[in-house]
C-alpha cells in the first residue's frame, strides 16, 4: 500500500502547489490593474485636479475634470 500512499501525497502537494500558484497570479494581477489605473491619471486643464482618465472629459487633446470646466477653459481661450 505505500505506492497509493505516495501518490497520494504527490497529490496533494500539487495541490497545494496550485492553490498557491493561483493566489500568487491573483496577486500579480490586482497590483497590474493598479498600476494601470496609476498611469492613467490626467490633470484638469482648468483646475488642476487629478481624475483617473476614463472619468476625465477629453476635449482636443486635453482633459477636464467636468463638462463645466471644460466650457470654461474653451471660453478662456
Ligand atoms: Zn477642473
Amino acid at each position: 500500500m505505500t505506492l497509493i500512499r505516495i501518490l497520494i501525497i504527490a497529490f496533494l502537494v500539487w495541490l497545494v502547489l496550485r492553490l498557491i500558484k493561483n493566489k500568487i497570479d491573483q496577486q500579480n494581477r490586482k497590483r497590474a490593474d493598479s498600476q494601470d489605473q496609476i498611469a492613467t491619471m490626467v490633470r484638469c486643464r482648468h483646475c488642476g485636479l487629478h481624475i483617473p482618465k476614463q472619468d476625465a472629459v477629453e476635449s482636443a487633446n486635453q482633459y477636464y475634470c467636468s463638462q463645466e470646466h471644460r466650457r470654461l477653459a474653451e471660453k478662456n481661450d
